[in-house]
């Protein structure tokens, strides 16, 4: 059996579940190089730092909303059928505010909230919430099951289901996307290389994608369990800041959020941002704490923040034949720029890397 070499750069959720995938056909050789894996904290590394949930946000007919529904039934089955991999069931409510329209929140928002969401076929136990059960301030909004992920467990166990399909991981830095393809772990020059880097590809050599940016998160992660997943439009604390509450499977602690920071590249927590968000989220769900209590009542576990990896034009998943230096021609299949959508669209990414690789490996095979 011809064997194809890929490099994937990068382990985070994109890298990793495009891997899995692969990893599936035998006639693919993976090495998995990355400057970060699962286990490290770094605000270039935006995975470890997401809730993370599955809340759709993509516009119908999309290239988005496919991606999200190509990965609901993925998450459902893991849910239901691996509890290793640290994803459970949520009852999730989201409410909409008329007020907020137009800001970045409830713009990131608006299908999520809109009364003929695109998703009440998809996401079990949907319904718009009644009129008797909305919050003071809301208008509208829907509830429905959805899923909650463990992100300190769910990345380690997508490495552990790779190392078990044979792939390699390896830690290494690209400083140009073209170099990549001496990293197999076979010494052979990759066939395909598969750019999962994220922000970075702001900055790689070859790529340096100048429409990717920011959009910073800050998030408190408490030991309390409001038993429910909820989050609304907007804010009366300003355009950029929103609320949401999503509690990790397994021990993984309930996740406080947030906020939607274009072009901030700022590390560490604001304190004052952090106390709003703990406010709010109480505010929201009240269950979060014994009645009649505050923040005080909350168990801190840490304050975290994290970088969306936004592209202008959304999620890039492509085909680009890269001239390296060397003379040579290089094939690169992107998929980077996933935003704050990254998990919940990462099964229907990489579904289409994989269709874009069995192209790519039947070219060349012609060739
Ligand atoms: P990353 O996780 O950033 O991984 C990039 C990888 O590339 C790393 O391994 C890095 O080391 C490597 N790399 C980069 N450059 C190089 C190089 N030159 N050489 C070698 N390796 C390199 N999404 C959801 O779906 N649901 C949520 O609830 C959710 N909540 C979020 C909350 C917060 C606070 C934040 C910050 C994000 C949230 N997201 C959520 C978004 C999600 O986290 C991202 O979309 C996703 O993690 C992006 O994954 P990635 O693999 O593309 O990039």
């Amino acid at each position: 059996m011809t064997h194809a070499t890929i490099v994937i750069l990068g382990a985070g959720v994109s890298g990793l579940t495009t891997a899995l995938l692969l990893s599936r056909n035998e006639r693919y050789s993976i090495t998995i190089v990355a400057k970060h894996m699962p286990g490290d904290y770094d605000i270039e590394y935006a995975s470890p730092w997401a809730g993370a949930n599955m809340l759709p946000v993509s516009k119908d007919g999309t290239p988005s909303n496919q991606y999200e529904r190509d990965t609901w039934p993925e998450f459902a089955k893991l849910a239901r059928d691996a509890p290793e991999a640290g994803i459970h069931f949520q009852n999730t409510v989201a409410y909409r505010r008329s007020k907020d329209t137009g800001t970045a929140v409830s713009d990131w928002m608006s299908e999520l909230v809109r009364d003929d969401a695109w998703f009440r076929d998809l996401m079990p136990d949907f319904k718009a919430i009644p009129k008797s059960e909305l919050l003071p301030g809301t208008d509208g909004g829907n509830s429905f099951t959805s899923v909650c992920i463990n992100t300190a467990l769910y990345l380690p166990w997508l490495v552990s289901q790779c190392l078990k399909n044979g792939v390699v991981v390896r830690r290494g830095i690209a400083d140009h996307i073209a170099d990549a393809a001496s990293l197999h772990h076979s010494g052979k020059r990759a066939d395909v290389v598969i750019n999962c880097t994220g922000l970075s590809s702001l900055r790689l050599g070859g790529v340096e994608d100048r429409t990717m940016y920011p959009a910073r998160g800050q998030i408190v992660v408490v030991r309390n369990d409001p038993k429910i997943m909820a989050t609304i439009s907007g804010t009366d604390d300003g355009p950029e800041e929103a609320t949401y509450v999503m509690h990790r499977a397994a021990g993984g602690g309930c996740v406080l959020g947030g906020c939607l920071q274009k072009d901030s590249w700022e590390s560490q927590p604001d304190p004052g941002l952090a106390i709003r968000i703990m406010k709010r989220c109480i505010e929201l769900c009240p269950k979060l704490v014994p009645a009649g209590k505050g923040i005080e009542a909350l168990s801190i576990i840490r304050h975290s923040v994290g970088l969306r990896p936004m592209r202008e034009r959304g999620i890039r998943i492509e085909t680009e034949r890269i001239a390296c230096p060397e003379g040579k021609q290089l094939t690169v299949i992107h998929d980077y720029g996933h935003g704050g959508y990254g998990y919940q669209t990462s099964y229907g990414c990489s579904m289409a890397v994989e269709r874009l690789v069995q192209e790519a490996v039947g070219t060349q095979a012609k060739l």
